[in-house]
């Protein structure tokens, strides 16, 4: 017998249950990665993570050669390409992760009527892109928790699959045609900075922050300069990383630090069961407030200012340069970004989302829109007037100025003191640095945005 398992959000072999299952249940297994050129016109496939995808596809072809198998890719729309490939090897069943977004919904769909008109089964596998599956702990009366901390206390209690340990061998039937893997030529990224995608590099850095960072990270995750974090969010995105396994492996190692990880690890699976829910959360405003964000038209100039990292306000300039650099942009740069474009200069926030989503390297429908949504004060579980200051915040998470130096090096010589406010140098030297000043006036934000808020 012949099993086919599709790759999507999960590129890995580790903690794979649709791998593990199709592998007891069949003979052969044709591991199976689609590019589909829906995704590209759906604008998903920006440089950077595509960049990214191919150093996750070379990685897992690699990983399935060493076990006498091999990844097998075609080009077409997904639901097409699965059928023809099951018919090419006379598949019985077909395995694949549940996903959550509106796209994987229609994908599961229409893949499962299409492969029964050919007799195969589809076997939908939970808990592989989420530790806990959207709608496995639900409050009562309502089909999704809309608040975080009754989510986390639930979810904490919640008991995980087991971590599947990875296959030894993988047998691919030889009449399987597929396309060359993309290649980095094919597919590069735009940010000069990207790090290398694949799930050995995923488990690599993360055996290496979990001994160095993991201990320290409840104390230095919000420490911009000290830049604690694990850095593991575009594994996670691509499914390189299992966050079961991550959890699993977290809680082994245990301390504040361990819980403070597995509880980002939470927030994580919060936004899955929310869009799970709520699909149109993606681009609809959770909550209605009643907003007249400015639009494109209506402030181009100030939104290009807050791309290109040229608003004046220090951290945010840092932030949004990190993030062209790197494709990647610490916490609490992105929560301090994000509200200065929807709270200070009262920009719609799905301008703001789409800006990330461009760059990311983890861009996520899920995390990004909801994280914004979160910020824009829109969102599930959030303080709707909370307006982050971006020279009390810089000063706060940023003390010595280290993260603004290192990005925007215009303000390399400036003292301490001032590194957040260049604007109030002594106007001698303010005019030797080449820095714009403020564009507007943080107070006039504020009043704006509290009278626009005020009509809720
Ligand atoms: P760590 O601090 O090491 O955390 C570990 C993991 O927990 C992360 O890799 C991530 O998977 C998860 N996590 C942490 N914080 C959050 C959070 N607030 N929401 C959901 N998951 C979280 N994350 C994305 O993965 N993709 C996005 O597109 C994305 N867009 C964001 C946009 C905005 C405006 C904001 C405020 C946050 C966004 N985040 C997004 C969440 C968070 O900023 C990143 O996950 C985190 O910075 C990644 O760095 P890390 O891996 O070092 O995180």
């Amino acid at each position: 017998t012949v099993a086919v398992v599709l790759f999507t959000s999960d590129l890995r072999v580790h903690d794979h249950p649709p791998l593990h299952a199709a592998l007891a249940a069949a003979d052969e297994v044709v591991p199976l990665f689609v590019r589909d050129p829906g995704v590209h016109a759906a604008g998903f496939d920006v440089p950077n993570r595509s960049a990214f995808l191919v150093g996750c596809l070379t990685d897992l072809d690699a990983s399935l050669r060493r076990r006498g198998g091999r990844l097998v890719v075609r080009k077409g729309p997904v639901v097409q390409e699965v059928c023809a490939v099951a018919a090419e090897c006379a598949a019985t069943q077909v395995h694949i992760a549940a996903g959550v977004t509106g796209y994987a919904h229609r994908r599961e769909e229409q893949l499962r009527d299409a492969l029964r008109g050919q007799g195969v089964a589809l076997h939908v596998h939970d808990s592989v892109i989420t530790a806990v599956a959207p709608g496995a702990v639900t409050p009562v009366g309502n089909d999704h928790f809309a608040v975080f901390t009754p989510y986390f206390r639930r979810w904490s209690q919640e008991r995980l699959r087991d971590v599947c340990p990875a296959p030894r061998t993988v047998r691919v039937p030889d009449a399987v045609r597929g396309e060359p893997l993309p290649s980095r030529e094919e597919l590069s990224g735009r940010s000069p900075g990207l790090p290398a995608g694949g799930e050995a590099p995923g488990r690599d850095r993360f055996s290496r922050w979990a001994r160095s960072g993991l201990a320290e990270y409840e104390d230095r995750h919000d420490d911009l300069a000290g830049d604690a974090t694990s850095r593991l969010s575009p594994y996670l995105h691509f499914g390189a990383l299992s966050p079961v396994e991550l959890v699993q492996r977290a809680r082994e190692r245990g301390g504040p630090g361990a819980e403070a990880f597995v509880r980002q690890l939470c927030w994580r699976d919060f936004h899955h069961q929310v869009l799970a829910a709520r699909p149109d959360a993606s681009s609809r405003d959770y909550r209605t407030r009643h907003d007249r964000w400015r639009t494109e038209d209506e402030a181009a100039e100030d939104i290009a200012a807050w791309r290109d990292g040229r608003t004046g306000y220090p951290v945010v300039d840092a932030a949004m340069r990190q993030l062209r650099h790197e494709g990647w942009m610490h916490n609490r740069a992105r929560l301090l970004a994000a509200s200065f474009l929807v709270k200070t200069l009262y920009v719609d926030w799905r301008i703001g989302a789409r800006h990330f989503l461009d760059l990311l390297v983890d861009g996520d429908i899920v995390n990004n829109q909801l994280n914004w949504q979160w910020v824009a004060g829109t969102g599930t579980d959030t303080r709707p007037h909370r307006v982050l200051n971006p020279v009390v915040q810089g000063k706060r998470f940023d003390a010595a100025g280290g993260y603004v130096r290192r990005w925007v090096p215009e303000l390399r010589d400036v003292a301490d003191a001032r590194i957040h406010e260049p604007w109030r140098l002594p106007e001698r030297e303010r005019a030797q640095v080449e820095y714009p000043r403020p564009l507007i006036d943080l107070g006039e934000g504020l009043a704006r945005f509290r009278h626009a808020r005020g009509r809720d």
